[in-house]
């Protein structure tokens, strides 16, 4: 008999965590790589931001403090939601946690029963299956076709929904994907869930400020207020602010679901970091003059890769809407055989070849659920992403058939 618990028997380790392991590691061999699996901004962290973390060390605020969070920051939070989201929350309705990731954590936990149902929209956020799973959940996924831009209809929404169904994911902007949907999208989705009141949604807008051309994330709970009092909001400092490091995630939504998840808290991490939340408190109460560069920073290198890679033979990418991530397709690379002979049969053999020969490592589609694609990030300097399409290039013109 194993030591370790049953329930992580079908459980996997974060597969784009393991990329950029694997990366470190041939890096540290002396081998030439370029990571393209990161998922966090290579800008850092507003110095306003940084500041007030010292001041707050500075001002002995280095003890316990609530579990769901502070109340300055819940109360900065609650400004938030109301001046960006157009949605009203009392201090009651948010939880603090460590990172996004303790937030829906929490959540999942606090509220998956064995064999309840939760709907993930393919391809997702690697850790959305995988947390369900640890709740002894069933995720039930929907596949996103890219010929819609890889989001999900609402025919498709409502083919998934059954009985045993919890909860539905909607994350938008998405990471892998860069998809976002517009007011209207999330409107015909809302249309659905107002049929099945029993559906909860995790609405995870980690995303909503790293937006393109003029789009404007909404969140559903304010699009469709009918589905505000059953719709938990996900947010974080983690990509809008470059703070990562800093583990500062946070969730809106009915008092009953936001006491249990501070349950779970409380008995795990007891709460987010004292003076990392009262820098959140600066960096929500503060103008975001900074995202304007940076996001036009991202966008510059958006339009190049994917430039870059819609001129490489087997490949094609679609140019998204959010977020720092492209999702191209190697659907015609699929069959192909590398210089000494390797068959490439799938995206996880696209990758390793690709890591292999040329040092370039990014995410197999595999590990967000939608096949055969990979998952480039494209938060890392434009020099490396210039070096990055010639070794992709490179690689796809060695390819035979
Ligand atoms: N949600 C999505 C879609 C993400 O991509 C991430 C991080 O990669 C998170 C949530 C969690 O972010 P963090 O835990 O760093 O706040």
């Amino acid at each position: 008999m194993s030591i370790v618990a049953n329930r992580l028997l079908a459980v996997k380790p974060s597969a784009t965590l393991a990329v950029t392991t694997k990366a470190k590691e041939l890096k540290a061999q002396g081998v030439d790589v370029i990571d393209l699996g990161v998922g966090e901004p290579d800008f850092p962290t507003p110095k306003h931001i940084c500041d007030e973390a010292k001041a707050a060390l500075d001002r002995g605020e280095t003890k316990y403090v609530p579990v769901p969070g502070t109340l300055a920051f819940r109360k900065a939070i609650c400004d938030k939601f109301k001046r960006e989201n157009n949605l009203d929350y009392t201090p009651e309705e948010i939880t603090v946690n460590c990172g996004g990731k303790g937030t829906l954590f929490n959540l999942i936990m606090a509220t998956v029963n064995p064999g309840d149902e939760v709907i993930i929209p393919a391809p997702y956020w690697v850790s959305y299956p995988d947390m369900v799973l640890i709740a002894e959940g069933t995720p039930v996924f929907v596949a996103g076709q890219e010929e819609n831009g890889f989001k999900i209809t609402p025919a498709d929404l409502e083919k998934a929904i059954t009985p045993k169904t919890k909860w539905f994911i909607i994350n938008s902007p998405s990471n892998p994907s860069g998809a976002a949907y517009t007011v209207d999208e999330l409107k015909a989705l809302g249309e659905v869930l107002k049929k099945h009141p029993n559906v909860w949604i995790i609405s995870d807008e980690i995303y909503e400020h790293i937006v393109y051309d003029g789009f404007k994330s909404a969140s559903i709970a304010a699009v469709v207020p009918e589905l505000k009092d059953r719709t938990l909001t996900v947010n974080g400092l983690a990509k809008s602010f470059s703070m990562t490091g800093w583990r500062v995630g946070y969730a809106a939504g009915p008092v009953e679901v936001i006491k249990a998840a501070n349950k779970i808290q409380s008995q795990s991490t007891s709460h987010a970091v004292s003076f990392c939340q009262a820098a959140g408190v600066v960096a929500l109460n503060s103008p975001m003059d900074f995202l304007k560069e940076r996001n036009d920073i991202f966008k510059q290198r958006r339009d190049m890769v994917a430039d870059r890679l819609n001129a490489i033979k087997g490949m094609s990418c679609r140019v998204p809407e959010g977020s720092f991530y492209l999702y191209p397709s190697i659907a015609g690379c699929i069959g192909k055989k590398t210089p000494d002979g390797k068959e490439i049969k799938t995206d996880t053999d696209f990758v390793t070849f690709l890591l292999e020969s040329q040092g370039v490592a990014v995410v197999p589609g595999t590990a967000f659920g939608l096949s055969p694609y990979f998952r480039l990030s494209y938060a890392t300097s434009t020099e490396q992403l210039k070096k990055a399409c010639e070794r992709i290039k490179l690689f796809c013109d060695s390819l035979t058939d």
